[in-house]
C-alpha cells in the first residue's frame, strides 16, 4: 500500500468517526436546555449516535454517506442556531410555517444578527461536507477494520439507545419520541407543518358555510365607527401608561377617555396565530379544531350592517391574516405596492379616507401595524427618536441599552400613531359613537435576564413575549350614550385579561352586536366581565394551561412582581 493510500484512508476514517459526533451536538445540548428525564436524555443521545455511526460505516464510500445525511445536518444546524437564539426548545411546527409566512426581508434581518450562531454552525458542518465532497471525487474509502469497529460501536450504542427509549416510554409520563427525540421530533414537525400548510390553503372552501347570524341592537340611524388597531411586538413593560419610567407615551398620557389594561397576556407569541385569535371568537382551546372553518370578525360586523375595512402595513403571509383581512369590504396591504413607503403612520390617512368616502352610517376598521418588529431602528421616523444612542448595533446582551433605546423609540412612534387615530375619530360629527381598541399580537424578549433571550415566536413563551398593553378609547358620544361600557372598562382595567381572547367580544360589545358566537362576559366593557383560567396556544395547536406552556422561573417571578395571575 502506498503512502498516499494510507493518507487517504486516514481522511476517510476520520470522517467516518467524526461526523456522527458532530451530528449529535444538538442532541447533547438539548439534554441541558430541556427538562427531559434521564432515560429520555440517554435515548436522545445514544440511539441517534448509534444510528449515525452505522450509517457512516455501512458503506466504504463514507463521503457519499455523509452527503446522504445532509438533511440531518441541516436539521442539526437549524437546531443549534435556535438554541443560540432562544436558549432551548426544538424546531417547532410554527418555525417551518414562519419560514413560509415571514417575508424575506425579515428573515435576513434576523440572520444578520445571528453572527455567532452561524459561525459555529458553519465551523461544525462545512468542513466535513467539503471533506465528503473531496472523498467522493477522489474515491476515498474507509479501511475494513475501522468500519468493523465503527459498526460494532454503532450497534452497541443503538441497542443502548433502544433500551433507554423503552425506559423513557415506561418511566416518563407523556414521553413520546415524536416530541422529545431529535431529529425524529423535528421530522415529525416538518410533516405536521406540511399538513397544516395544505389545510390552510383549503380554508376558503372549508369556511364557506360559516355564519355568525349577527345583528345590531342599536338604531339604524345611529352613526358608529369602531377601530381595532393591532400592534406588533409590543411589550407592556415599555409603556409609560403602564408604569414604565421613561416618557414613551408623550401624547397618549395626556389623552382623555383612555383606559389602559396592565395585566393582559397574549395566548400566543406568534403573529400568525395571535392575530387570527383576535380577529375571531377562537381561543387557545378552540383554535386547533376550528381555525379552518371559522370566518372573521369582519363577517360578524358585515352581517350586522357595518361597512368594513382592513388596512395592513404588514406583508401578506399567505395564511389566516390574509384570508380574514380579505373578508372585509375593503382590504389594502400597503406592501402590495413594492414602491410604497412602509410606515404605520400611513394607516391613519387610509382610515380617514375610508371614513370620508364610505357612505355607510356604521363602519368597522382594522389597522394592522408593523409596530415594534425588529429591526427596531427601522420602525420610526427621526421625529420619534427620543432615546439615543439607538444606532443599528449587533443584537447582543452587551448592546441591550442601545436596543432598548431603539425599542422605546418604536413605542413613541406607536404612541403618535394611536393618538392620530383617536384624533381622526375625534373629528367625526359629535353624534358619532366611536371607539378605538389597541391590542398587540405579542411581546418580545430583549436580553431581559440571565437567559439572554431575544425576539419572539420561540416554541415556548416567556413573560416578556406575552405581556402586552391593551388600550381602549371611547368618544365623548359613546361615553355619554353607553356609560356602563366606560365604567366597566375602568373597573376591569386592573383585572387579569387574555388579550387575544378579549378582542372579539369587546369589539362586538362596543358596537352593540349580538351573534351566535358571542361570549359577552369576555368583553372588557362588560360589568360582568369574568377572568378565565390562563391558557396558551402551543406549537401543536393545543390549548394548554399557561403554567404548563414551558415558561421558566424568571417568567413566573415577573408575573408575580406585576401582580398578574399565571393561572
Ligand atoms: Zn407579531
Amino acid at each position: 500500500m502506498k503512502l498516499s493510500d494510507i493518507r487517504n484512508i486516514s481522511w476517510a476514517n476520520l470522517l467516518m468517526w467524526l461526523f456522527p459526533f458532530l451530528l449529535i451536538v444538538p442532541n447533547v445540548a438539548l439534554c441541558f436546555t430541556e427538562h427531559y428525564s434521564a432515560a429520555a436524555c440517554a435515548a436522545g443521545v445514544a440511539l441517534p449516535l448509534g444510528v449515525y455511526m452505522l450509517l457512516c460505516a455501512l458503506s466504504k464510500n463514507v463521503g457519499r454517506s455523509v452527503l446522504l445525511l445532509t438533511p440531518i445536518s441541516i436539521y442539526a444546524a437549524f437546531q443549534i442556531v435556535l438554541l443560540f437564539l432562544y436558549g432551548g426548545s426544538i424546531i417547532a411546527i410554527d418555525m417551518f410555517l414562519n419560514v413560509v409566512t415571514t417575508n424575506v426581508g425579515e428573515a435576513t434581518e434576523l440572520l444578520a444578527n445571528l453572527g455567532t450562531a452561524i459561525t459555529v454552525v458553519v465551523a461544525l458542518y462545512l468542513p466535513p461536507i467539503v471533506l465528503a465532497i473531496i472523498s467522493c471525487c477522489r474515491h476515498l474509502h474507509t479501511a475494513d477494520a475501522a468500519r468493523s469497529r465503527a459498526l460494532a460501536a454503532g450497534l452497541s450504542l443503538a441497542a443502548a439507545g433502544i433500551a433507554s427509549l423503552a425506559a423513557a416510554y415506561v418511566g416518563t409520563p407523556g414521553y413520546s419520541a415524536t416530541r422529545q427525540l431529535f431529529p425524529v421530533n423535528v421530522a415529525h414537525n416538518t410533516v405536521s407543518a406540511i399538513a397544516r400548510f395544505h389545510a390552510t390553503r383549503a380554508y376558503p372552501s372549508t369556511s364557506a358555510s360559516f355564519s355568525y347570524d349577527a345583528h345590531s341592537e342599536r338604531p339604524d340611524t345611529l352613526r358608529e365607527v369602531y377601530v381595532l388597531v393591532i400592534g406588533e411586538t409590543c411589550r407592556a413593560d415599555n409603556w409609560q401608561l403602564l408604569g414604565y419610567n421613561r416618557p414613551t407615551n408623550p401624547r397618549l398620557s395626556k389623552r382623555e377617555g383612555l383606559v389602559a389594561f396592565g395585566r393582559a397576556l397574549s395566548e400566543s407569541n406568534t403573529t400568525h396565530k395571535s392575530v387570527p385569535l383576535m380577529l375571531s371568537p377562537l381561543t387557545a382551546e378552540t383554535f386547533g379544531d376550528s381555525i379552518y372553518t371559522v370566518r372573521s370578525i369582519f363577517e360578524a360586523f358585515r352581517e350586522a350592517g357595518f361597512a368594513t375595512a382592513f388596512f395592513s402595513n404588514q406583508q401578506r403571509n399567505r395564511s389566516f391574516i390574509d384570508f380574514f383581512g380579505e373578508q372585509a369590504d375593503t382590504c389594502v396591504f400597503i406592501a402590495d405596492n413594492p414602491a410604497a413607503e412602509r410606515s404605520d403612520s400611513l394607516l391613519v390617512p387610509m382610515l380617514e379616507r375610508f371614513l370620508r368616502q364610505s357612505p355607510a352610517r356604521k363602519k368597522f376598521v382594522v389597522l394592522h401595524t408593523y409596530g415594534s418588529h425588529f429591526n427596531y431602528a427601522d420602525r420610526y421616523p427621526a421625529s420619534c427618536r427620543h432615546f439615543t444612542p439607538d444606532n443599528n448595533a449587533e443584537a447582543s446582551a452587551a448592546n441591550r441599552s442601545v436596543l432598548i433605546n431603539a425599542y422605546d423609540n418604536t413605542i413613541v412612534a406607536a404612541d403618535a400613531m394611536l393618538d392620530n387615530t383617536i384624533l381622526a375619530l375625534s373629528k367625526l360629527p359629535d353624534t358619532t359613537a366611536a371607539a378605538m381598541l389597541f391590542v398587540p399580537d405579542h411581546g418580545e424578549d430583549i436580553f431581559d435576564d440571565y437567559r439572554g433571550r431575544f425576539l419572539h415566536a420561540s416554541p415556548t413563551p416567556t413573560y416578556w413575549q406575552i405581556h402586552v398593553p391593551v388600550l381602549l378609547w371611547t368618544s365623548p358620544a359613546h361615553r355619554s350614550m353607553y356609560p356602563t361600557h366606560t365604567a366597566a372598562a375602568i373597573a376591569n382595567s386592573c383585572k387579569d385579561v387574555a388579550s387575544s381572547r378579549a378582542v372579539f367580544d369587546t369589539m362586538l360589545s362596543l358596537a352593540g352586536i349580538v351573534c351566535n358566537h358571542s361570549r359577552p362576559l369576555r368583553a372588557l366593557t362588560s360589568p360582568d366581565y369574568r377572568t378565565e383560567p390562563r391558557m396558551y396556544l402551543n406549537d401543536y395547536n393545543e390549548g394548554v394551561a399557561l403554567e404548563s406552556a414551558g415558561m421558566r422561573y424568571p417568567d413566573f417571578e415577573m408575573l408575580k412582581a406585576k401582580g398578574i395571575s399565571a393561572r
